[in-house]
Parts: C-alpha cells; sequence; structure tokens
C-alpha cells in the first residue's frame, strides 16, 4: 500500500510544559483541517519541525507520541532556527517574494548554508519512510530545496510541490543570490501549484530565464521529465465558520459586542503583525476618513486586532512601535467622552471571539500590500451567514482573484481605500446581500477540502502524463 508524505516547516501541533513534562495537543490552522483529511490517514505521515528546541534526551519521548498523531519530527537547533528559519526563510525569502526585497532582504551566506542543511535535514527524514509508490507533497517557502533534494535520490518518486506566499515577478526574484539553486530545488517537484495564476506565471518566467529547461503553455521540461505549473487557490473550512456562529459561546460574544457598540458602525481589521500586511497604510486612510468626513466621528470605530508575530526581529518590532503610535495619536486627536475611534489590541484571540467579530462587523478592512492568499478575507466571508456586511479587499490579494464582489482596492492609494470606506458603511443591504451571496457560495464551493481534492487528483494525473510519455 502506497502512502502519501507532507512535509511543512511547523508540524499542525502545540507543544506546551516545559523539559521532562511535554503535552501535545493537535492544533487546527488551516492548513491542518485540509490536510487532516489525508494525514489521518492508513500509513500516511506529517513531517515537520514540533515548534519547540527539544533537548535530546526528550526527543524519543516526543517522537513517539507524535507517532500517535501520524506526526514525524525534524528537530532543529536554536542556532538552525536562527539561520534557516529567521534567517534564511523570513530575512530573504519573505521579504523577496512580497516585493520588500530593497527594504528589508539580507542576503547573508551563513544563512544560505544552513538554508542548504536543515533542507537535507528534512530530506534524511522523508528517505527513512520513503518508499516506491509513495506520493510527497511538499509545502512552502521554507522548503524550497526540499523537492530535488528527495529526487536526486529516488529518481521515480511522485512529488507535488505547494508555495502558500505569493512568487515575485523575475525582477525581484532575480536578486536572490542563489536563485538557480532554488528554482532547481522546486523543479525536483512534479507539480508546482500556487494561489494565483500570476504567481505561476511568474514563477514560468523566472524558471525559463535562469535555467536551460524549456516550456509550452503551462508544462516545464528539463530534458528528462516533464513538470507541471498550476494555481490552486487555497480554501478555507467555511463550514466551520458557518456552523461557529451558531455556538453557545459565540452569540454570547455577539450579544456583548452588540451591546457594547450599539449605535456605531465596526470596521474590522485582523492581521498577523508584518509589514506586507499594510497596517500603518490602512490607519492612514482610516485617519483621512475622519478628517475628510468629520460626520463619522462617533458613528465608526476601527476594531483591529494585530497578532503578535516574529517581534524579536528587529524591523518587526519596529512596527510594531510605529503601529502604536499611530493608534495613539488618532485616539489621542478624536477621542471623546464616550467614543474610541480605534479599539487595538496587540495580542490573538480564540477562534470563537474571532467568528463572534466577524459576524457583527459591518465592514471587514483587509489591505494588504501583499498577500498570498489572505484567509481572514475568506473567513469573514464564510462568518456572514445573514448574508449582510461589506468586504473591502487589497487587489494584491490573492483572495481577491476569487473574491470579486468585495470592493476591490489598490492599499497604496489613501483616497480609494477612504471611499471604499465610505462605499461600504453607506451601502444599502440589497446591494449587500447581492454580494455576500455570491462571495459565500465561492468561500463555501472551493473550500480547503476541495482545494486538497484537486491538487492530490491532479499530481496523479502528471504521473500518468509523465509516464505515458517515455
Ligand atoms: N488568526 C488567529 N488568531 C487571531 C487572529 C487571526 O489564529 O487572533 C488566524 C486567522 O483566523 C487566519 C490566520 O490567523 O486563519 C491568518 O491567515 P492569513 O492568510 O490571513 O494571513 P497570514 O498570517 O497567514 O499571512
Amino acid at each position: 500500500m502506497s502512502k502519501t508524505i507532507i512535509i511543512s516547516n511547523r508540524l499542525p501541533v502545540k507543544i506546551t510544559g516545559n523539559e521532562g513534562n511535554y503535552s501535545l495537543e493537535p492544533s487546527e490552522g488551516g492548513l491542518a483541517t485540509g490536510l487532516g483529511s489525508i494525514y489521518k490517514q492508513g500509513d500516511n505521515v506529517w513531517i515537520g519541525w514540533p515548534g519547540v528546541d527539544v533537548a535530546e534526551e526528550q526527543q524519543p519521548d516526543i517522537t513517539h507520541k507524535l507517532r500517535d498523531l501520524s506526526l514525524m519530527p525534524v528537530y532543529l537547533s536554536q542556532e538552525e532556527i536562527n539561520e534557516y528559519y529567521e534567517g534564511f526563510s523570513n530575512e530573504v525569502l519573505w521579504p523577496v517574494f512580497h516585493y520588500y526585497a530593497s527594504t528589508y532582504a539580507s542576503y547573508k551566506q551563513s544563512n544560505w548554508q544552513f538554508y542548504q542543511q536543515v533542507n537535507k535535514k528534512f530530506r534524511d527524514v522523508v528517505l527513512r519512510i520513503l518508499e516506491p509508490g509513495d506520493i510527497v507533497w511538499v509545502h512552502d517557502y521554507q522548503l524550497l530545496l526540499l523537492p530535488g533534494l528527495i529526487r536526486n535520490e529516488r529518481p521515480d518518486v511522485s512529488i507535488g510541490f505547494f508555495l502558500h506566499i505569493p512568487f515575485p515577478s523575475y525582477e525581484m526574484f532575480r536578486l536572490i543570490p542563489w536563485r538557480a539553486e532554488l528554482l532547481d530545488g522546486i523543479l525536483g517537484a512534479d507539480l508546482i501549484g500556487f494561489h494565483t495564476f500570476d504567481d505561476a506565471r511568474h514563477f514560468m518566467s523566472a524558471a525559463t530565464r535562469l535555467l536551460p529547461v524549456r516550456s509550452s503553455s503551462n508544462i516545464i521540461n528539463t530534458g528528462d521529465r516533464s513538470i507541471v505549473v498550476e494555481s490552486f487557490p487555497m480554501g478555507i473550512d467555511s463550514e466551520k465558520y458557518a456552523a461557529l456562529t451558531k455556538a453557545p459561546e459565540v452569540l454570547e460574544q455577539v450579544k456583548l459586542l452588540k451591546h457594547n457598540f450599539k449605535g456605531l458602525q465596526i470596521i474590522l481589521s485582523v492581521d498577523r503583525l508584518d509589514y506586507s500586511k499594510g497596517i500603518l497604510q490602512r490607519l492612514q486612510a482610516f485617519e483621512m476618513l475622519l478628517k475628510t468626513y468629520p460626520e463619522y466621528k462617533e458613528k465608526v470605530s476601527l476594531y483591529m486586532i494585530v497578532v503578535p508575530s516574529r517581534d524579536t526581529v528587529p524591523q518587526y518590532k519596529e512596527l510594531r512601535d510605529q503601529i502604536d503610535k499611530r493608534v495613539g495619536n488618532i485616539n489621542g486627536l478624536y477621542r471623546t467622552m464616550d467614543w474610541n475611534p480605534i479599539h487595538y489590541y496587540y495580542r490573538s484571540f480564540p477562534i470563537e471571539t474571532l467568528s463572534a467579530l466577524y459576524h457583527i462587523a459591518d465592514v471587514c478592512l483587509v489591505t494588504p500590500m501583499r498577500d498570498g492568499m489572505n484567509l481572514v478575507s475568506k473567513e469573514f466571508v464564510a462568518s456572514r451567514t445573514k448574508n449582510d456586511g461589506v468586504l473591502i479587499l487589497s487587489e494584491m490579494a490573492g483572495a481577491s482573484k476569487e473574491l470579486t464582489e468585495a470592493i476591490i482596492v489598490n492599499p497604496n492609494n489613501m483616497v480609494e481605500v477612504c471611499s471604499a470606506i465610505v462605499a461600504a458603511l453607506n451601502m444599502i443591504p440589497d446591494e449587500k446581500k447581492r454580494r455576500m451571496v455570491q462571495l459565500r457560495s465561492m468561500v463555501s464551493k472551493f473550500n480547503v477540502n476541495h482545494w486538497v481534492k484537486l491538487f492530490i487528483n491532479k499530481l496523479a494525473e502528471v504521473k500518468e502524463m509523465q509516464l505515458a510519455m517515455r
């Protein structure tokens, strides 16, 4: 019986406690939910880093506990995490792929050495369990070299690769000193998936310009193998978000929020702390709204959640300080005795609170400068079971290609974002309904299970095509 091996940087598990007394809990992020239908079946397995630095003597125990959850660990040292994950993945690949090369990318040779070393570490774990006929599905930018490393050892294995962040235009990608090696690594896969057609197009362009490969429509030929490059926009577990709106805990919070914000329209924004999310620009647009349309004072509040992320990295800490300052300025300038322009939270919330907020918000304002997909926009839509609410969405988010009934904006165009907020606040119920019905049908039809099925079926099809061409 062949099996499917899923590989991502992080395992879908939360490890809590401390040395000698660890406890494991499966974590249900979007990817884990979608892939849950696969990795928990039969002999299938998910390989990744468990998320904490586990002392060597503790590793057998953790490995054993993970095995019961169909998970297999790759243990990384603190130095490997610093160099491969924080260094190369988050300070080279993340900024370049999000078009921030000139501002934030630093190309350190030692980061690159560790990136290669850790990708090889992942390969070695895969090779320990890889058998003929198995299917391998590698995820995301931390493991760009892995498909090639596995292919070198096992030329016949079926490998899929999916990138969860944007793939930048050739002019950005070419800046990376190790660009050819990275492309070679990705091309170890038989099927290469991206969120959008533009990402796929950018990848094709980079591969054909930088490597001696040929392409025809969406197929790349390396001489001995044909590789398919395609877009697979990732969905969410829409039923979960719809069902949550009826959970007693959520209803309780909805009641409380409605009471607290009586007479106000709420604009919701939810992001991880990241420069790609356009948080400062969004605050600027909100301030412009208050300045240009004073009639919205005491009528509208921005409820802004920023989830802490990478805040040991200086650029992220600096961004956090800037957000704190701007929020303080706006609130200081406009607040009144019984009204706060911005309700700002720098922390993460349980899914029930998010659901309640998604459910009560009048407008969801999602304006990243660049985003592979953006799941928050889809979660908001899935939570609008009464077909109301308005989504304002940046055209730089992958989701904008599917959620075309949102008000689509260029996040750099402050005037446009400001006008979109005004349009959303004044939209008539029939128009809200017309848009939301379409958005919801899109999000529910192209859900995460659909995404997994499409990718896996296509991978099987590609393998058949390759065999037929031999
Ligand atoms: N999220 C969360 N806790 C919070 C706020 C958000 O777990 O307090 C989740 C949110 O539900 C979404 C994810 O974080 O699933 C963010 O995904 P998105 O694609 O929007 O952005 P990313 O952070 O992956 O760049």
